[in-house]
């Protein structure tokens, strides 16, 4: 007995454990650290990449071999996101070392790919050091940061397949790359001043101009000219966002009079001079995906009011490359940076075509000579009650994937018009891709169609069916109906209730509060104010907002006023026209009054976004829009505090007839009737209230009252027909900060379960994860 004592493990000394892990494993620092683990615990073996993902044999003790295996998960890399560990004991081989093995590539098998990774902290201090040899070096990265999807063509990720092929290390860059306990190891795209790529500054004719690239940079833009910058993912304009006149000039030049601009700032101090944050934006700003985030502005920030015209919020963001990190210092100012494009192009990515694009738009190029493969804007967040949500997801995030509840087959689903984004789907990934545009000119449809093909071959996917929208003239539409088959025209709000409920893994029944600007109806109508019941499955139009009079069709989006007009004549003709309203010349009155009378091209709508953009104009806040939501924006910003005793404006919810119904909808609650909610009391007492000299900004507020009203009373007395009792709210009207502010705490209140998006946007950026979704169902219905 005493001799068994003596002996310190009961296990036998070698045991051997196999492991598979998948997820982005590759290029990011991983086989090192399970190289380092692997001498911590004293374990022989040895780590290779795969096809799809690394690959670990390990031999030791057992509860050496426990150890390694909890902490491979608790000391992963930064990028490193292990979606699955799949370990089996094995048979010892005696192995007498631990080594990093070649990779063995297998046809067919495939990885996930890390996003564009902001600089990390040991990088940016290397290049702030005067005694670094990577000091000042704008490409410096590391396996913890820096290009990933950008520059990669293929798979597998090794740098003869990425725009890293044309510049071969230096012996002390190799010598990194080469030795596993260095942050270098395998970094692909690793490079240095002597070996790597470089910055130029030239004038608008393409002539090199002679001096320090950043510092001339620098002191062109404090000079207030325009410069354009080729960053990550293709060029950005750059401007002082402290000279009025400078962001003045860009916006003129970029034809975009009145949408926000982003500004970047030098660093996590200087965030805090231009706007007030929450713990959860500061964390965001911080992030290794460094998005912008939309912010409330401080009063006494220094910023150009013109960067973001009659607002209180701000989109900021932090350097997320070196480049960026220098140029900042050297400036010593906030930079306006916004996508190098005309509006609604997509954003330059070669160097000549930037050149021939941007050529009138910006004084200087600020480029170099490490070409892009994707092009990748910056991803945009915000966090409203409820939480944080993207609004534009693209670097950082993409080609990163959204888990499913479960695999499927292949599907490529073309999605919206507007802020374009298509999706992917294999196995359990739905891999939405950043976002592409407004499909709506040839370049952005080339840049959709080419980065489609960019991701069928990264993720070695064939798509057996078409997911699309059911409006028939959508350029994405008619793209996926010159695909091969099978088709599925998916109804545009049922997808946004789908990708809510694909991201959150809910396969119940769910009613959908979907309420946005636009989208094609089951009738035909333009739909937008919408509560369906429903899952990927199918849905039932439970209720919805009272169609109304769209004069011109989508073009009305841009004429708010037209809206408004249309609006009074239908919902209160008998009372005087708003201030605003009147004053608009009398032939154009009477062209809309004829046009709503007759019905001539002028669709009937249900859509909450117009009913904002009416009131917006009725109230004479917004006259023209050059962007879509634009008068929404006005009104949310033009809100003033609530009263505590506030109480909404009238409105009714009216039995309707027969429901509208899509998909299969056997296994949902069975509805009597469909509800549609009557805005015509509203309407006249908001104009009441006007035409009495209330303020707009009491007006605007109680409007988003109402509508948080009208959301809770309809999925109560939805909830009572059905039983259902959580709410998912999607839809671009959820953007709005003082609406998610005022309805999450209601519906919270009444008892629902409420859920709001975390990893897609509400908007159509996230139309085609649903499309997804509801394609998947019905292809295993069929
Ligand atoms: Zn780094
Ligand atoms: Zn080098």
């Amino acid at each position: 007995m005493g001799r068994m004592a003596d002996l310190p493990h009961a296990a036998p000394l070698n045991a051997a454990l196999r492991l598979q892990v998948r997820g982005v494993v590759q290029g990011v620092g991983f086989r090192p650290t399970v190289y380092r683990l692997a001498g911590r615990y004293q374990l022989h073996g040895w780590v290779r990449n795969t096809s799809w993902g690394v690959e670990i044999w390990v031999e030791g003790r057992a509860e050496a071999l426990a150890a390694f295996q909890r902490t491979l998960r608790e000391e992963a890399p930064p990028l490193a996101r292990l979606e699955e560990v799949r370990a089996e004991d094995v048979p010892a081989q005696g192995h007498g070392d631990f080594t990093i093995r070649a990779s063995t590539p297998q046809e067919g098998a495939y990885q996930l790919i890390s996003p564009d990774i902001a600089t990390c902290p040991a990088c940016l201090s290397e290049i702030l050091d005067a005694t670094n040899r990577r000091y000042r070096y704008p490409f410096t990265n590391c396996t913890h940061c820096g290009p990933r999807f950008t520059i990669i063509a293929d798979v597998p990720y090794d740098r003869p397949l990425t725009t890293m092929r044309a510049f071969t290390m230096c012996p002390r860059c190799q010598a990194e790359y080469d030795d596993p306990l260095d942050r270098r190891f395998h970094a692909q795209p690793n490079a240095c001043a002597v070996c790597g790529p470089q910055v130029t500054l030239e004038d608008g004719a393409g002539q090199r101009l002679a001096g320090d690239p950043l510092a001339q940079t620098a002191a062109l833009l404090r000079q207030g000219q325009i410069v354009a910058i080729k960053g990550l993912g293709g060029y950005q304009l750059a401007c002082d966002a402290t000279n009025p006149a400078a962001v003045r000039l860009l916006r003129a030049r970029k034809q975009r009079p009145h949408k926000p601009f982003a500004v970047m700032v030098t660093d996590a101090a200087a965030l805090e001079q231009h706007a007030t944050l929450s713990a959860a934006e500061r964390a965001l700003l911080a992030s290794p995906a460094a998005p912008i985030v939309l912010c409330r502005w401080r009063e006494s920030s220094p910023l150009a009011a013109e960067v973001a015209p009659a607002s209180r919020v701000i989109g900021l963001m932090l350097p997320y490359t070196p480049l960026h990190h220098l140029l900042l210092r050297e400036v010593g100012r906030p930079l306006v940076m916004t996508s190098g494009n005309l509006s609604e192009e997509p954003i330059a990515r070669d160097n000549d075509e930037a050149r021939r694009r941007l050529g009138g738009l910006a004084a200087a190029f600020l480029t170099h000579n490490r070409d892009i493969y994707a092009r990748y804007d910056d991803s945009v967040w915000f966090v409203p009650a409820g939480g944080p949500q993207p609004l534009r997801r693209a670097r950082g995030y993409a080609p990163y994937p959204i888990t499913l509840p479960e695999a499927t087959t292949p599907i490529l689903a073309s999605g919206a018009a507007w802020k374009n984004t298509f999706c992917l789907t294999r196995d359990r990934y739905a891999f939405l891709s950043q976002h592409i545009g407004d499909l709506e000119n040839a370049e952005t449809l080339t840049h959709y169609e080419e980065s489609i093909a960019l991701y069928e071959r990264l993720f070695r996917l064939s798509p057996q069916a078409v997911a699309h929208d059911m409006h028939p003239d959508y350029l994405a539409t008619r793209y996926a109906r010159a695909l091969p088959g099978p088709h599925v025209a998916v109804q545009h709000h049922h997808a946004h209730l789908a990708a809510c409920l694909a991201e959150h893994g809910v396969t119940e029944a769910t009613l959908g509060v979907i309420l946005d600007g636009t989208g094609y109806g089951l009738d035909g109508r333009i739909w937008g104010g919408e509560f369906l019941l429903g899952d990927g499955r199918g849905f039932r139009r439970a209720a919805h907002l009272a169609y109304l009079p769209l004069p011109g069709g989508e073009a009305a989006i841009h004429r708010p006023l037209r809206l408004a007009l249309a609006y009074a004549q239908s919902l209160a003709s008998e009372l005087p026209l708003p201030l605003a309203l009147a004053a608009i010349p009398a032939t154009e009155r009477e062209i809309v009054a004829q046009m709503v009378a007759r019905g001539v091209n002028t669709p009937l709508t249900s859509s909450m976004g117009r009913l904002f953009d009416a009131v917006a104009a009725a109230l004479g806040l917004c006259d023209v829009a050059s962007y879509e939501g634009q008068a929404a924006i006005a009104l949310e910003m033009a809100a003033t505090p609530l009263a505590e005793h506030e109480s909404a404006y009238p409105f009714a919810l009216v039995a309707q007839g027969e429901v509208q119904q899509w998909g299969q909808v056997a296994h949902l609650p069975p509805l009597g009737q469909a509800f549609a909610l009557n805005v015509a009391p509203l309407w006249r007492a908001l104009c009441a209230e006007h035409a009495a000299g209330r303020p707009r900004g009491e007006i605007a507020a109680r409007l988003h009252l109402t509508v948080a009203e009208m959301i809770v009373t309809t999925s109560q007395r939805l909830r009572e027909a059905t039983g259902v009792a959580r709410v998912a709210l999607s839809g671009g009207c959820f953007q709005n900060r003082l609406l998610l502010a005022l309805v999450l705490p209601r519906l919270n209140a009444a008892g629902f379960t409420v859920l709001t998006h975390r990893q897609v946007p509400c908007n159509d950026g996230g139309l085609a994860l649903g499309q997804a979704w509801v394609a998947h169902y019905t292809l295993k219905g069929a």
